[in-house]
């Protein structure tokens, strides 16, 4: 077929249609992490044989799919998740969202969805951002929570690439991930289930690796631990806690600390506040920028760790401090991990955080409200 080059999203085509009932905004203190939407949402519909349709930004509404849309049955869906974050000064800026923009496409490629131009995406989520500015809270802790969604939704029980799609971007202000603010968290180390294999889906932000990981989080939770964290084969490897990338700092014996995170090999999430923790220790040891009160002797590993290492390492006294990374906590300290029927402690801080995670918390948070300079932050 004589098909032209497949039409790419285009900004300049967006529509907004404003509300006509704007909701009133619910009280900061009162927010439950993805319970409340705001006015506005985006969409972009696809067709195999015309690409991209026109951008439209329209009222907050559900979506009508017949019953044998091929994603309810087969899972043809993927997610990401981003902030906008409102400055003292009232700037709103998006926190990297080119990284976001990239591991969807990549999402998209796995399960042969549409790719797309990730500028142009960013220009309509900010134009979304800009139609419902109102919903983004202003004090610490809080932002406001894009998700941007990509589902085919072409009817057939057939299982084939997807002939029709759908891709729009909700927006949730939330507050602090874990109201109890940086108490350090307990794991628990779960053997039982497998959240990635080695060449599967972990890798990819797909919907179909977060439903059954339920179970597995469920669990955790009863036997009283916050999340749970996934090892890994018969070595148990440490790769993710939960919904969060993994950091470990050790001391080796000759007292060089060590800032230890897994290699994305397939079985992690690239996470964007994973890449940004590594960066900023980068940096620190490039002597680039300097992080004030982070050790002056560090070296930053992206290698496998496994639960034989942090156990020796905590008998030796040389275990210093084990947190996650994520969008929605940034940094999230860990006290113990329940393993092998009783738990594995880690030293935590005074203030829940530890030597490392605590100058790299005061950065991130620094650049995301505003306090610290950077050009990770893209001004809405
Ligand atoms: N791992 C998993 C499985 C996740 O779902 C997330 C959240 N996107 C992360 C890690 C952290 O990634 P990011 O820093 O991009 O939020």
């Amino acid at each position: 077929s004589m098909r032209g080059k497949p039409v790419d999203i285009e900004p300049s085509r967006l529509t907004v249609t404003k509300t006509t009932s704007p909701k009133e905004l619910p009280p900061s203190k009162s927010l439950i992490f993805g319970e409340t939407f705001s006015d506005h949402m985006l969409r972009i519909p696809w067709t195999d044989a015309t690409g991209w349709g026109a951008p439209s930004i329209v009222p907050f509404s559900t979506i009508n799919l017949c019953p044998g849309t091929t994603m309810l049955h087969y899972a043809q869906s993927l997610f990401e998740g981003m902030k906008a974050y409102r400055h003292a000064d009232d700037t709103v800026t998006l926190f990297r969202p080119e990284m976001n923009m990239k591991r969807m496409n990549t999402s998209a490629q796995r399960l042969l969805l549409p790719t797309f131009s990730s500028s142009a995406l960013i220009e309509c989520i900010k134009a979304l951002i800009a139609v419902d500015r109102r919903w983004i809270p202003k004090e610490p802790g809080h932002s406001l929570y894009i998700r941007p969604t990509l589902i085919a939704t072409n009817s057939t029980l057939a299982i084939a690439p997807p002939k029709e799609a759908l891709l729009f971007v909700i927006a949730c202000p939330v507050g602090p991930y874990y109201p109890q603010g940086f108490k350090p968290v307990p794991l628990y180390g779960t053997t039982e289930y497998t959240r990635a294999a080695p060449k599967g889906i972990g890798g990819y932000k797909l919907a179909a690796n977060y439903g059954p990981c339920t179970l597995a989080q469920k669990c955790a939770a009863n036997w009283g631990y916050t999340q749970n964290l996934w090892l890994h084969g018969p070595e148990h490897w440490l790769t993710e806690a939960g919904v969060m990338n993994l950091f470990v700092v050790i001391k080796d014996s000759g007292g060089v600390t060590e800032l230890i995170t897994p290699p994305l090999n397939g079985m992690i999430l690239p996470g964007v506040t994973r890449d940004s923790v590594l960066a900023l220790a980068r940096n620190h040891v490039s002597g680039v920028k300097r992080l004030g009160g982070f050790p002056d002797v560090i070296k930053v590993s992206e290698r496998p760790i496994n639960m034989g290492e942090i156990i020796q390492s905590s008998k030796e006294g040389r275990l210093v401090e084990l947190f996650g990374t994520g969008t929605a906590a940034i940094i999230t300290p860990v006290e113990r991990i329940g393993y092998n029927g009783g738990d594995v402690m880690i030293p935590t801080g005074e203030d829940g955080m530890g030597p490392v995670s605590r100058p790299l918390w005061t950065e991130l948070v620094g650049i995301q409200m505003g306090a610290v300079k950077s050009d990770w932050n893209h001004v809405v």
